[in-house]
């Protein structure tokens, strides 16, 4: 009996390991189940699940890092993009992204993009910086948890997706790395907010990689620097305005003569210092090109490289630039700033020219005015629009289209590369995981799929929740 049990064990332990030497099989060590899993818990995930669970959802929100927020507080990404039309008179993402905002002012954390002032606290640059909500990266990742709690959204930190289970065109379970092994998670309703569309890679459906021809936006690695003198920054900036001497106000020439003596091996062109709330800066200088964003040691060589430049940029700041003679850094991110991967092929992709021309859907979920620029080597390509309307994004570019209890929202939505290059941005991520959200736990209430769901109605319940749809 003993021989014929050692037998047994040996032909499962044989029938465990695959013949394939690259693959393993491991145990699941714990499940749950919810009605809407969101996946990353960005800006772009933090509103899905927050807003998901409003509606009545039992959500869950599965997230890599110990915090929320993604580029937003990781990332130390700042300040917020522009959230108004173009001349920051009217703000035009609201709904949840407002409500957000609004409780972090209430408590200090971050300044009314309506009373972003250029030229002061926010933004040095008078074209496209207008409407900014500069921020804490502390009072952030509290307000998310805050929100979170009061919602009733189940946070799991810690859990880093890798695979899903798909049968019939829909997601069946998501597979997650924990510390205490393999974790799933079964839901009705899938939402991939992962940024790099993790989830809908796994689950088969088609998307674009940057350009298409492999060639990718260039990645930075955020840090901030403290001992600033801004009265000696600002009288600088002045000054270089009445002259109209737009390459004194950014101090091109220095970096150019810094570059000549082996000062600044760095492509960035203009200084890029954004002020926080503490007196710090948030600087966005540091550059790496053609870093692939889904690629551990290309990424992990890039924050190397990275910090590095840090040190280099402090240097520079320290000896060039009016009013950081005393400057010293203050913290690098914790992870690297990755402008762009993947974007879904969704229902319906956005755009250049219907972004360009304000085009109107029959479904959509949020308008901006954010300006598309795609950050290439050496220099940032600037796509011009042919009207100041802003333009929207229609419900259908959160769609998979071979996918039916899945949405994705946030950087890797449905739209053409340049379109992306502007909804990337915060607020618009913020828009997206509203919708999500949203849709996703309607479509539970009415047992239908997100795909069947009534646009009229999704719009309807959006403009109630406070979304600026004119
Ligand atoms: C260099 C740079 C500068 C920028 N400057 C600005 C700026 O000044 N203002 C502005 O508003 N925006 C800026 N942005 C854009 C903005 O920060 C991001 O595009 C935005 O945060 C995207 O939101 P998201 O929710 O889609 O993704 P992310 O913010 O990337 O969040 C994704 C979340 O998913 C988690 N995640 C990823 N993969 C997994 C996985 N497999 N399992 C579990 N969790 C996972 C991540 O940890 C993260 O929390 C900048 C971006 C970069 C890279």
């Amino acid at each position: 009996m003993k021989r014929i049990c050692l037998i047994i064990s040996i032909i499962a332990m044989f029938a465990n390991c695959s013949n394939n030497k690259n693959e393993i099989n491991l145990p699941v060590t714990r499940t749950f189940d919810c009605d809407v899993l969101v996946i990353g818990g960005g800006p772009a995930g933090l509103s899905a699940a927050i807003c998901s669970a409003r509606k009545g959802a039992k959500t869950i929100l599965a997230e890599r890092n110990g915090c929320l927020g993604g580029m937003a507080t990781s990332g130390l990404v700042a300040p917020l993009m522009s959230s108004t039309t173009p001349d920051g008179k009217t703000l035009i993402i609201r709904g949840f992204f407002e409500e957000f905002v609004d409780s972090m002012v209430a408590v200090g954390g971050a300044i009314h993009p309506l009373k972003s002032e250029i030229g002061s606290l926010t933004a040095y640059r008078d074209k496209g910086h207008h409407g900014l909500t500069t921020f804490d990266y502390e009072c952030f990742k509290k307000t998310a948890e805050d929100f979170c709690k009061d919602a009733g959204v189940e946070l799991l930190y810690h859990l880093l997706f890798v695979k899903t289970d798909t049968k019939d065109n829909k997601i069946t379970a998501a597979y997650f790395a924990t510390k205490a092994g393999i974790w799933k998670i079964t839901a009705k309703n899938y939402i991939d907010c992962t940024g790099d569309g993790d989830v809908a890679e796994s689950a088969g459906v088609p998307y674009i990689y940057g350009d298409g021809n492999g060639d990718i936006q260039a990645s930075s690695l955020f840090f901030t620097v403290r001992n600033v003198n801004k009265a000696a920054m600002d009288a600088h900036n002045e000054e270089c305005k009445k002259k109209n001497d737009f390459e004194g106000q950014f101090y091109m020439r220095e970096i150019l003569a810094a570059r000549e003596a082996g000062e600044f091996p760095i492509w960035r062109q203009k200084i890029a210092l954004f002020e926080n709330l503490d007196g710090t800066y948030t600087v966005n200088m540091a550059q790496n090109d053609s870093v692939d964003g889904l690629d551990p040691k290309q990424i992990t060589d890039a924050e190397v490289t990275g910090r590095e430049q840090a040190a280099i940029i402090v240097k520079f700041l320290r000896k060039y630039v009016k009013g950081c003679e005393n400057c010293e850094l203050a913290a690098t991110a914790d992870q690297l700033g990755v402008r762009e991967t993947r974007r879904i092929d969704g229902v319906y992709t956005v755009t250049a020219e219907d972004a360009k021309n304000s085009v109107k859907y029959p479904d959509p979920i949020f308008c901006c005015a954010n300006s598309m620029d795609i950050h290439r080597k050496g220099r940032v390509e600037y796509v011009a629009r042919n009207t100041n309307e802003p333009y929207y994004v229609p419900y259908r570019a959160l769609l998979p289209k071979n996918i039916d209890n899945m949405l994705v929202a946030g950087r890797c939505a449905s739209a053409e590369r340049p379109v992306m290059a502007a909804i990337r941005v915060i607020p618009p991520c913020f828009a997206m995981g509203q919708a999500a959200g949203t849709a996703a736990a309607m479509s539970v209430a009415k047992n239908t799929s997100p795909k069947e769901l009534n646009t009229e109605e999704l719009v309807k319940t959006l403009k109630e929740d406070g979304v600026y749809l004119p």
